[in-house]
């Protein structure tokens, strides 16, 4: 009898007998009526009971941080265990945060948007949320930022109705797309990009699906990663779910439900509040590019195989209540290749940033996101709006496409006099070592190598970045133990090392990149990506601060290591400075790649051809004539900057004795002194410049890629186009 009433009408989930869709409606409404989250006025705990509150604040936080830890020794990846590219985050009934783990923070607004897209889509009635239930998601079109990351899925439920959701994201290793690895470059549709797991029910009475499993297992190339990784992402859950329920014993439900609401709330107000303290408002204004050249690319479709500049405008506005307005009004349109992003990816890298620069120590939630208004051109690389395009590796634009928001904060932050607090841009990541083929064991093997999670970071307003420190979408990221990639990929590391000359220079330099030169090691064939940012700076430093160097490419393939390993010669075990490059030094190869040819399709490399990989420093502060000469000398001493840029970037002459390196004051100065007489020769007007660049635009004298990137800005936004015109006082049927 229990099992066929069941059947009659699935019993309402949602509090004092409502649905779940209804309590997301009713939410959304008292915001919209309110500005408030849930409506809520006073925060009557808070007030009342303020030490309670902050323990309830507090376990579940703890929770979160216990879960995260755990089940990253569960997991055997290398992504998820060294790493550590994975967060947990528990959610009120309707999807909104309440508190999250450390780890990768992007993901807990593209979390919470899964659990509505879920609530929307009536999943309540149909398949159904019961206690036990397990859920995936990996769709970026529902809540994610490309299908690499997978999404775990828990409702917590008390007694019969559901007081939250448990949720965790593991960034997969293969995700079975077109090309190996996890962030592939090849997909041209979402059709390539991969294993696709949008939103489903994948388990029930805690337990996965056998069906389920087996589907995946067959559907990526590293198979055991994919099981270890869910399992270690159901345990979090798990472990979060117990903590809520423990939680809820000791406080009450009613408690409880009124702690979560209040909570957000905090969040949401005490995010304008920091907005308000530590920035000035306005409008603030920057545009950043990301690259590829596919034009010669014959295994891509034709309508794909072109060279392309992206358009990243971010305009910031700061309003005086502290709201926080984000608008990519001029992104150019989506494009048939894999780095397109959906508004949910958008939101992630947002968050990031947000949670990294502006809330760093207080309750972080999804509070903060109802502190924010943002605005995704729809038809653009960031709001395709069509379920067709891949986001295979969204975070090619969308890493290079936040570099804005870092330098408005920081303009923001330093207008305040919040000095300690500037940072200047970060760069793109670095490059990604990613392929498949049979590893050193005779199996089906791929890797995408995260040792891009230790870039350099962008300049202090008094100090220099930090080297190889962290990647803006992972603050605590790490490079692994070479040992442990070694165990995974058949590539032996001939060195790993600092590499010179990554750092943005400027008064205060960024943080150094490294590199890293990878030997092909028994493996009968194996096919790689070169992945970096090579043909164009994607955004300035910081009041004369320069950028970080570009990427290059370097393999050689058909060597002669193995000569000079039998001659018992020196062999290379870095790159170093390109003008005195060691690999030069060592070996003579066949085939030698060495260009700004970085993002590619996979290629192949027999046995023992080198892959150089590079990963990236962070963006300058200020101007390098006035950076002091003994930090020029400390940093070619240590080997982060090659002597022949002290002078003709630094204006800095230095003196050699042994191994000792000095400055030599009085030339210095004299050196620095005719730069600046060069500069102020060769400086213009900014009105002589203005007119000579619209004699250009006139011309239409630009690049292909260019022309097309301003075209497809100018058709997808009236008001772009408007302002283009009328910046550079241009006809007003122009078109390019
Ligand atoms: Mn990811």
């Amino acid at each position: 009898m229990k099992a066929v009433r069941t059947l009659e009408t699935a019993a309402s989930i949602g509090w004092n007998g409502t649905s779940l869709r209804a309590m997301l409606e009713a939410n959304e409404e008292a915001f919209a009526r309110t500005g408030r989250y849930a409506g809520v006025e006073a925060l009557e705990l808070k007030e009342r009971e303020p030490i309670l509150y902050e323990k309830i604040f507090s376990k579940l936080r703890g929770a979160l941080v216990t879960a995260r830890a755990t089940a990253m020794n569960i997991s055997a990846s290398p992504i998820v265990k060294e790493i550590g590219e994975l967060c947990f985050s528990v959610y009120t009934p309707e999807g909104d945060s309440i508190a999250l783990s450390t780890g990768i923070i992007v993901h807990v607004h593209t979390m919470s948007d899964a659990i509505k897209y879920m609530i929307r889509e009536d999943f309540e009635n149909n398949p159904g949320i019961a206690d036990g239930d397990i859920f995936i998601n990996n769709d970026p079109h529902i809540g994610d930022v490309h299908n690499a990351d997978v999404q775990t899925l828990v409702p917590i439920f008390h007694d019969d109705a559901i007081i939250g959701w448990a949720g965790g994201v593991t960034h997969e290793i293969d995700i079975g797309a077109l090309t190996p690895g996890s962030v592939p470059v090849g997909p041209t549709s979402r059709f390539e990009d991969g294993i696709d797991v949008p939103a489903l029910k994948c388990g029930a009475n805690d337990t996965l699906f056998r069906d389920h499993e087996l589907r995946c297992a067959k559907a990526t190339r590293a198979p055991t990663f994919w099981k270890l990784d869910e399992k270690a992402r159901i345990a979090g859950n798990h472990l979060i779910r117990r903590a809520v329920l423990e939680l809820v014993e000791e406080i009450g439900l009613d408690t409880y439900k009124k702690a979560i609401r209040e909570i957000i709330e905090e969040g949401r107000r005490s995010f304008l509040q920091r907005i308000k303290e530590l920035t000035v408002p306005g409008r603030y204004r920057s545009t950043a590019f990301s690259t590829y050249g596919f034009s010669g690319e014959e295994r891509l479709p034709a309508h794909a195989r072109i060279d392309c500049i992206a358009h990243m405008p971010l305009e910031m506005t700061i309003e005086r209540d502290g709201m926080l307005g984000l608008s990519m009004e001029g992104a150019d349109k989506w494009g048939y290749h894999s780095m397109n992003c959906t508004p949910s990816g958008m939101q992630g890298a947002v968050w990031v940033v947000l949670s990294q620069l502006v809330v760093p120590n207080d309750k972080v939630n999804d509070g903060a996101y109802y502190g924010t208004r943002q605005y995704y051109p729809l038809g653009s690389w960031a709001n395709p709006g069509d379920p067709s395009v891949s986001t295979g590796i969204a975070w090619l634009f969308l890493i290079p496409s936040f570099t804005s928001l870092v330098k408005h904060l920081s303009r923001a932050f330093q207008a305040r006099g919040y000095l300690e607090d500037v940072i200047a841009p970060y760069g793109v990541t670095g490059n990604v070592f990613q392929g498949g083929g049979l590893d050193q064991y005779g199996a089906q093997s791929a890797t995408t190598n995260f040792e891009f999670g230790c870039a350099g970071t962008g300049a202090g307003f008094c100090r220099d970045g930090l080297d190889f420190a962290a990647a803006v979408w992972n603050p605590e990221g790490d490079m692994g133990e070479v040992e442990i990639w070694e165990t995974v990929e058949p590539f032996l590391y001939l060195g790993r090392r600092v590499k010179p000359n990554t750092a943005g220079p400027g008064k205060f330099r960024g943080g150094a990149g490294i590199e890293s030169l990878k030997m092909a090691w028994n493996t009968p064939h194996y096919e790689l990506q070169n992945i970096n940012s090579g043909k164009a700076f994607e955004n300035s430093g910081l009041w004369g601060g320069y950028p970080n160097a570009t990427g290059y490419r370097k393999n050689l393939k058909r060597n002669n290591l193995a000569e000079v390993v039998a001659a018992r010669k020196p062999y290379p075990v870095r790159d170093g400075d390109t003008a005195a490059s060691e690999i030069d030094r060592c070996l003579t190869a066949e085939l030698v790649q060495y260009d700004d040819h970085t993002v590619t399709l996979p290629h192949a490399f027999g046995e023992r051809d080198l892959y150089l990989s590079v990963q990236n420093g962070g963006k300058g502060l200020g101007d390098p004539l006035e950076r002091d000469p003994r930090s020029v000398a400390e940093d070619v001493a240590t080997g982060f900057l090659s002597e022949r840029f002290a002078k003709t970037t630094y204006g800095v002459v230095l003196t050699r004795a042994n191994d000792d390196v000095d400055v030599d004051m009085e030339a210095t100065a004299a050196e620095r002194a005719s730069m600046r007489a060069t500069r102020r020769a060769e400086a213009r007007p900014v009105s002589e410049w203005r007119k000579a660049q619209r004699e250009r635009v006139l011309r239409g004298d630009m690049i292909e890629p260019v022309r097309r990137m301003y075209r497809s800005a100018m058709e997808l936004s009236t008001a772009f186009a408007d302002e283009f015109r009328a910046f550079h006082e241009l006809p007003d049927d122009y078109t390019l």
